[in-house]
């Protein structure tokens, strides 16, 4: 008999997880309360990051940490009420952070990057989605020949540990690689081997139809109405209550408020962030990353899209997008922007863990329930690996990436 499986959740996480399952065999449900990739999925920068081998740390700079704590720059903002909410986990993700520890974690989160961009042309491939990729890597831009030549430090660091392929470019080399750039800057580290989709959103939805027809079952639902049902799981959708033997908890930013429900307590937070589309006249060829002020410019279907870091505040409080606006000014220096389009900015939230590893295998206390969220600022790339590697663990197969360091139950 087919085993039948609910996967909750349809960003990038829950539709990868969804196509690997049913890969294996599995008569698979996928369910949400909105269309396929229409949220953390949608508004990202579009990066498939194969050279983000180290997971992001808790920057333990003094002079950053003042700016931030001030409210100047634009690469952090915070609202009171999401620093205390999030205290315990942030405390606990300062930790990690630190070089020794952060260096395991590197180890572990460096295994999942390396099988990014394979995993995803597989899908790319079937889901005839080729078209929305462009594979020239992206570049970090410094404004600073200091800092310049500390990132070029640290990519050849990243060489020579995990051959992350990228080459160093002076003013010159940039201002002919990238002439859009009408600041003169010191130069660039252009990663050679990150993709980039110009329309994020668009590629879930394709992954998603690609579940479809080859028979997967999409449904409109509330993961919050998840219940154990005899062996196994069922959930209300709008096509009346379904059942299946086990279950997938793929939500991304909101699987914290699920899994409390049923008696889990993960050190997880979010980084809120932000994006606004320009008409930009004068289009940059590969996206860019200013490095020295933290926000990207992407070249995307809808214009250049400016994405920002990271905003310590609760899920559901109102956006406050004022890193937006100063990096929008930082970014005019950089390059003619042009109007904004006019839509109100996108706000999303990167799923995090204290550990910097994302949450992936069997639910510790209960039977049959699974868990696939966490992968903060690489979700996107990572989508297919967590997928894949998820339905493996369902199937009891292991081999190809030893599951042990993102188990669940390493916060129990
Ligand atoms: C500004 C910004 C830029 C980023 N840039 C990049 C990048 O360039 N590259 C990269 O790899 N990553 C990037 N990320 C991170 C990446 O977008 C996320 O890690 C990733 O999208 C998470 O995917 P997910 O499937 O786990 O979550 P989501 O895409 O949020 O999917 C979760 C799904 O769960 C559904 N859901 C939630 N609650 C319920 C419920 N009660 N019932 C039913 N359904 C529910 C939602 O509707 C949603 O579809 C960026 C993030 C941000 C915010």
């Amino acid at each position: 008999m087919t085993s039948s499986i609910l996967v909750l959740g349809a960003g990038m996480v829950g539709t990868c997880t969804a196509l690997h399952l049913q890969q294996r065999g599995y008569e698979v449900t996928l369910v949400d309360r909105r269309a396929p990739g229409q949220e953390t999925s949608f508004g990202n920068a579009g990066l498939i990051q194969s050279e983000a081998v180290e997971p992001y740390a808790f920057p333990r700079e003094p002079g950053f940490l003042l700016n931030v704590a001030l409210g100047r720059g634009a690469e952090v903002n915070w609202h009171a009420r999401g620093l205390w909410q999030m205290a315990g986990s942030l405390l606990r993700y300062l930790h990690h952070s630190h070089p020794k520890r952060h260096a395991q974690a590197t180890e572990a989160y460096s295994r999942l990057i390396a099988h990014a961009t394979e995993e995803h042309d597989l899908l790319m491939t079937a889901a005839g989605a080729q078209h929305l990729v462009t594979r020239e890597g992206f570049r970090f831009v410094f404004r600073t020949a200091k800092a310049l030549e500390e990132a070029a430090q640290r990519a050849e660091d990243l060489r020579v540990r995990f051959g992350v392929r990228s080459e160093v470019e002076n003013t010159v080399l940039l201002a002919q690689a990238e002439p859009a750039l009408r600041a003169s800057l010191a130069g660039a580290v252009h990663w050679l081997d990150p993709w980039a989709v110009n329309n994020p959103g668009a590629l879930v939805q394709r992954y998603a139809e690609l579940f479809v027809a080859r028979g997967g079952r999409l449904l409109t639902g509330d993961a919050a109405s998840l219940q154990p049902q005899g062996a196994g799981w069922s959930v209300q959708t709008h096509e009346g209550r379904v059942q299946s033997q086990q279950a997938v908890l793929a939500l991304g930013p909101w699987a914290d408020g699920l899994i409390r429900t049923l008696g889990y307590r993960f050190p997880l937070f979010i980084k809120r962030g932000y994006h606004q589309h320009y008409r930009s006249p004068a289009q940059l060829r590969q996206p860019v990353l200013d490095a020295e002020r933290g926000y990207v410019l992407a070249p995307v279907q809808r214009g250049l899209r400016l994405t920002t870091g990271a905003e310590f505040a609760p899920i559901d409080a109102p956006p406050t997008p004022v890193q937006l606006a100063k990096a929008e000014a930082l970014a005019r220096d950089l390059v003619d922007l042009g109007e904004s389009l006019p839509e109100a900015p996108w706000l999303g939230a990167r799923p995090c863990t204290a550990d910097m590893l994302p949450v992936m295998g069997p639910a510790p206390r209960h039977k049959g329930l699974w868990l696939n969220f966490g992968h903060a600022h690489q979700g996107f790339t990572l989508g297919p690996v967590a997928g894949r590697l998820l339905a493996e663990m369902v199937e009891g197969r292991q081999g190809w990436i030893d599951p042990l360091p993102y188990a669940p139950a390493r916060f129990m």
